[in-house]
This record gives structure tokens, sequence and C-alpha cells, in this order.
């Protein structure tokens, strides 16, 4: 079972291992947690490069509403593609790193499940990368999608809150955290339909005070998305609260 004196570890490896980087790597050998590499030549603490520069890659055209992949001759227009036009996402545009595969998997699969926190830097700065200049001075407030309470004490914490924490400390933005709130505690989505998805996050969240959106535009953070069914469901409940644009933010692009 995952605690506070893990995450306390964790913390304290990581910043000890800047004030004594040989002999830490003596003890505590670091390796790649996305291929398992030893690190012990390279000046990342985390990631080695190779797997780096992999999770940059730019990839191929991505429909600007829902991040799917466009094939050659597909288009996507601000209402979308055809993979989300009949599906009526809420938020207005999306960025991802990569879709759900290789390193960024396996570093978002270390990180959630394996409790990893200290890759919430890197992962961090992926997404800090992502975000074009024009998009920044837009946004007013970011909000991170919320774990229910008992998921959220279960794993220890919110992977999306502590990657947006990060973001908002760098780029200077204010965060809202526990604002938008998940009051049902949903299945996980990842065994079901898109029809059971959309069932099982019907009513599950709600905005506790809704000025705090009033006119503004939000930036939502997630770590993957896949119908974005969840994300569309928040950025519903932003707009009904008075925001004018929700735009999400997420490490990865999954299938179905
Ligand atoms: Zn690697
Ligand atoms: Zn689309």
């Amino acid at each position: 079972m995952f605690n506070l004196h893990q995450v306390n570890k964790v913390f304290a490896v990581a910043s000890i291992r800047n004030i004594f980087p040989g002999l830490l790597d003596i003890l505590y050998p670091r390796h790649c947690f996305a291929c398992d590499k030893s690190l012990h030549e390279e000046k990342n603490t985390y990631i080695c490069e190779n797997c780096l520069e992999k999770t940059k890659e730019s990839e191929a055209r991505r429909c600007v509403k829902c991040g799917f992949e466009l094939g050659p001759g597909i288009a996507s227009s601000s209402k979308g593609c055809p993979e989300c036009e009949n599906t009526s996402l809420r938020f207005e545009k999306s960025f991802f790193v990569s879709d759900n595969k290789g390193p960024l998997k396996n570093l978002i699969h270390q990180f959630k499940y394996h409790k990893h926190v200290c890759l919430t830097k890197p992962l961090g700065d992926l997404l800090i990368g992502l975000l074009q200049q024009d998009i920044i001075p837009k946004i007013d407030v970011v909000v991170p999608v919320p774990l229910h309470w008992k998921k959220k004490q279960e794993r220890g914490f919110n992977q999306s809150e502590l990657m947006a924490k990060k973001l908002c400390w760098k780029l200077s933005l204010p965060i809202s955290i526990n604002n938008l709130r998940r009051v049902k505690n949903t299945l996980s989505q990842t065994q079901l339909s898109r029809l059971q998805r959309q069932k099982n996050v019907n009513n599950a969240f709600k905005v506790k005070n809704p000025d705090i959106f009033l006119e503004k535009n939000v930036l939502l953070v997630d770590d993957v998305l896949t119908t974005g069914i969840t994300a569309s469901e928040c950025a519903r409940n932003l707009k009904n609260a008075g925001a004018k644009e929700v735009y999400l933010l997420a490490l990865a692009r999954s299938r179905l």
C-alpha cells in the first residue's frame, strides 16, 4: 500500500541525488522509467535520452478538437473530424504529446500505477512543451480533471493535479483545485463501451463555486484521453458555470 512516507522517500532521494549524485548512483542505481536502461552515464535523472527523443517526436496531423490522428486525405475543422463530429465534445481544442504507446505509455503506467511521483517533473515538462505560445495568454485558470476523493485516497495522489501544479508554477498561471469536483465514484472507463462510458460519467461532476469560472477560459489537464467523454463532461460543467472556452491538455491520446 502506498503512503506519504513512500512519496516523501521518492522526493527525498530525488533531491539528495541533486546534492550527492555520485554516492546515490551507487546506492540507488538510476534506470530509465520507460525502458529500464541504466542511466549511469546520462545527465537525465528519470528518462534516457533515447526515450525522451522518441516521446517528443512529432507525429502525423491530429484533429484540432479530439486529437485523433488523421489519415491521408482526412481533414478536421473546429467542429472536429469524422471520429468526433457526432460526439459533441464540449471542449474547443486539445493538445497531446503523442498516442498512448511506446515510452510515453510506460512512463504513464509507472507514474499512475507504480506511484513514481518523481515523474511529475519530466511529464509536466512534456505538457508545457506542447502549449503553443498563442494559447498561453488566453488561459485564465487551469483545472486538473478531478478524481473522486476515494480514488485519490487509494492512489495517494491525483496525477493530473500534480502535473497541473507543476505547469502553473512554471507558467505563473492560476490553478483551481477542488472547485470542479467528481461527486460520483465512477467505474474505470477502460473496459467500457462508448455508450457505457457516457452513462458512467453522467452527473459525475459538480462545480462548487461557479463564480471562479465565470467568463474565464479554462485549461483542463488530464493524463490520457480515449473517447474524450470524461473531459467533455468536465467542460460541460465548467461551461454551465459560465466558462467561455475550455482547452484540453493531456499526455496521451488512446483509442477504444
Ligand atoms: Zn529509456
Ligand atoms: Zn476529432
